[in-house]
């Protein structure tokens, strides 16, 4: 018996599924479950019916999950902030292509880092709070989730490969309560091209994982990594549930639940009994 979550109270097209599928339709909060014994292709089913459909998953305890570690750029906020940042002095066309190259998974991420770090080399951080106060929004479910996982008593974390003064932004305004991204050098309110520590690849933020679960004493398959991008790869495959939002088809491969239509909150769908 498989459990298939429909993410929406749409009743026709749940109904129309249930009869392909011969199975049994079950209202929950927010969402109906289909129980089905019927083999099906799940790919197909989100393309023709363009609608978030995972797989509840009855041997994996959603019960026990205790933190949740969640990209930035892309996932909890709707933009590229490096992007946004490039936007301000003109350099975005060379900026986001390489960004984009580098979250389809085409340019290694510590190369596309360093390289777009030498084309912001020389502007001035004036611009950061502007661009966090003016282009940053929330994607649609992010505030929910957050305090969704809060009030469970699931600890949560922000990792970028993006600027820490955004992640920091971020971090203290959703009340996230860890946080890691990227150390530039900043002198005389300028960007030198440096960066201060390790670059945040997608090898560091896996590695920020097992930090965390040290920290905490937790499994990491109590852990759930969220993310849209190449560079989120690594993370996925520590995690217990790994979680593709509106994702770059690369990272679609390595998770076990797709948002690929809704928002953020569809992951509650999977909590409701916690
Ligand atoms: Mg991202």
């Amino acid at each position: 018996m498989k459990t298939l979550i429909f993410h929406s109270l749409e009743t026709s097209t749940v109904e129309k599924l249930a009869l392909e599928l011969r199975g049994e339709i079950e209202l929950r909060k927010n969402h109906y479950r289909i129980h089905t014994n019927k083999n099906f292709d799940i790919e197909n089913y989100r393309l023709v019916n363009n609608i978030d459909l995972n797989i509840f998953d009855t041997n994996f305890d959603y019960q026990n999950i205790k933190l949740m570690v969640s990209d930035m750029d892309s996932t909890l906020i709707t933009v590229e902030t490096i992007d946004e940042v490039a936007k301000e002095f003109g350099l975005e066309k060379e900026i986001s292509l390489i960004t984009e190259e580098a979250m389809q998974g085409h340019l290694d991420f510590t190369e596309s880092f360093k390289k777009r770090l030498s084309i912001l080399k020389g502007i001035s951080n004036s611009s950061f709070e502007s661009v966090y106060n003016e282009k940053v929004e929330f994607s649609p479910g992010a505030k929910e989730l957050i305090n969704f996982f809060k009030s469970n008593q699931i600890k949560t974390a922000v990792v970028s490969g993006g600027l820490r003064f955004f992640a920091e932004k971020l971090q203290s305004q959703l009340g996230i309560e860890n946080c890691r991204a990227n150390d530039v050098e900043i002198i005389n309110q300028s960007i030198t091209g440096n960066v201060l520590g390790n670059i945040i690849d997608a090898k560091e933020k896996a590695k920020y994982i097992d930090e965390l679960c040290d920290q905490y004493k937790f499994k990491s398959s109590q852990v759930i990594a969220m993310g849209d991008g190449a560079n989120d790869i690594e993370m996925m495959k520590v995690a217990g549930l790994s979680i593709a939002y509106h994702a770059k088809p690369i990272l679609k491969q390595y998770c076990d639940i797709q948002i690929n239509f809704g928002s953020l909150t569809n992951l509650i769908d999977f909590f409701e009994d916690v």
